[in-house]
């Protein structure tokens, strides 16, 4: 333990007031800090009733239970305290107070507990997403797939193909350090290239189910569109049985795109309700109308509302892919009016998929509409096992192992062995950059940053 190090201390609980705070130590000096303001120090991860106190103010603050982890099994690795305290304002800023006027103790940066967790090697930096994830879960399985990679899903295979490089890099070593030794099988080369070759297919692999993980964090992205005063608003109102945007009668009034985010069925899934994407003069709705279009060119799917017995032309914008999936939802069924007729004049090859005919207002309809929804996030999330990558740092350093390693397999560098040696170097350069084991510092602080105080 590096003894010159700060103790860092911070309230690791929700904002007081509350029932409980939880106010962690880490440091070097955290064992005197405990003996300091609570007058004892625990037997190890055993709780104990304590009167806390401020030392230099001679006056009890608050009873607590107070906890002692010492280094190195602790989470940050280093020694840890903590102090369960009842979550008044005035006692945690009390208790703060105390501790910060001890020499050597300071108030913790955002991330810093994972960050020396990190450090002393208890979680590699897929974990430490992992956790981050966690924190910020809303939905089940986004829980569910933050809580596996905080227990290594990624990290402990990326670490576990290191191993298998290594090995096949020593073998090409030695293939080349000792061309003639007698004492060494006669090929070297072959069984390191068969070590090689199927890792790059394992990779390959878990790349193929990378786009799954990342949309996972980020769910299903559903578009609400089409011409103005349809009922977008009405629709995006009753989904989310909440009011997020502004019900009006008056075209175009909902100018720019309002998200919504919802759980459906443990799925993640963010609405969006385009303002009215149609030509306009006012240059407030044209801003407005641009943002919903790049917006909406992203969406995984859209349901373009229409009003019925208005002739209505799908225009809808083209994103990266192939385009979103498009639902028909004829609104206003209440009005019986007759159907709409449609002319397609999308930019991109979208399906036209359902005409569903609901009533935004009344809620006709409705229930059909939402277990569809649901339907489709399941079978746009399953199958779950193959989200390994839930990150974009994640599937380059993936890529970038994929890629040395089809370079080493090339034809044009067989019988190369000195350039072999150095591309399987460079694939588990890319694969320890992935859980944190070599030139990360640059990423540090961006993934650190991310936490709040206290974690
Ligand atoms: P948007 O411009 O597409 O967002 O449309 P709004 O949601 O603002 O709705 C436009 C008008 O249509 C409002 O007066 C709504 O009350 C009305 N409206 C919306 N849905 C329905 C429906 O299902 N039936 C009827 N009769 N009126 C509706």
């Amino acid at each position: 333990m590096n003894l010159h190090r700060d103790t860092i201390f911070a309230l690791s609980s929700g904002r007081p007031p509350a029932a409980i705070a939880v106010v962690r130590i880490s440091g070097p000096r955290a064992r005197f800090g405990l003996e300091t303001i609570a007058g004892t120090v625990p037997e190890p991860r055993k709780a104990r009733l304590v009167r806390v106190r401020d030392p230099k103010a001679a006056e009890d603050i608050d009873e607590a239970l107070a906890l002692w982890f010492p280094g190195p099994k602790s989470e940050t690795g280093e020694d840890v305290a903590e102090l369960q305290l009842h979550g008044g304002r005035a006692v945690v800023a009390s208790v703060l107070a105390a501790l910060g006027k001890l020499e050597g103790f300071r108030l913790a940066e955002p991330g810093e507990f994972t960050r020396r967790a990190f450090e002393n090697g208890r979680l590699d930096l897929t974990a430490v997403e992992g956790l981050a994830d966690l924190i910020s879960a809303e939905t089940e399985a986004q829980r569910r797939q933050a809580f596996r990679q905080l227990k290594g899903l990624l990290g402990d295979r990326a670490e576990a193909w290191r191993a298998r490089l290594i090995q096949a890099l020593a073998l090409v070593e030695a293939h080349i350090d000792f061309p003639d030794e007698a004492d060494l099988p006669e090929d070297l080369v072959a069984p390191a290239l068969k070590i090689a070759r199927d890792l790059h297919e394992e990779i390959m692999e878990a790349l193929a189910g990378a786009d799954r993980g990342e949309r996972l964090r980020e769910g299903l992205v559903v578009a609400i569109a089409g011409p103005p005063n349809a009922g977008k608003s009405t629709l995006l109102n009753r989904i989310a049985r909440r009011e997020a945007a502004i019900v009006s009668a008056i075209p175009g009034t909902t100018r720019d795109v309002i998200e919504v985010h919802l759980d459906l069925d443990g799925y993640p899934v963010t609405l969006l309700d385009t303002a009215g994407i149609r030509e306009s003069e006012d240059p407030i709705e044209q801003e407005g109308v641009k943002r919903a279009r790049a917006r909406a060119a992203e969406a995984d799917l859209v349901l373009w509302v229409v009003e019925p017995g208005v002739k209505v032309s799908i225009e809808y914008p083209a994103g990266r892919g192939p385009g979103p999936e498009i639902w028909l939802i004829q609104n206003k069924a209440d009005l019986s009016r007759p159907m709409t007729s449609i002319i397609n004049k999308s930019e991109s090859e979208n399906q036209f998929k359902i005409i569903k005919s609901i009533s935004a207002m009344t809620g006709q309809g409705m229930n059909e509409l939402m277990n569809m929804l649901s339907t489709y996030a399941a079978s746009f999330f399953e199958p779950e096992k193959g989200a390994l990558i839930t990150r974009t740092r994640h599937r380059r350093a993936l890529q970038e192992a994929a890629e040395t390693l089809d370079r080493a397999l090339a034809k044009h560098v067989a019988g190369r062995e000195e350039i072999i040696a150095e591309e399987l170097r460079l694939a588990g350069r890319a694969l320890g950059r992935l859980t944190g084991r070599v030139d990360v510092e640059d990423i540090l602080d961006v993934i650190f940053s991310d936490f709040c105080i206290g974690k």
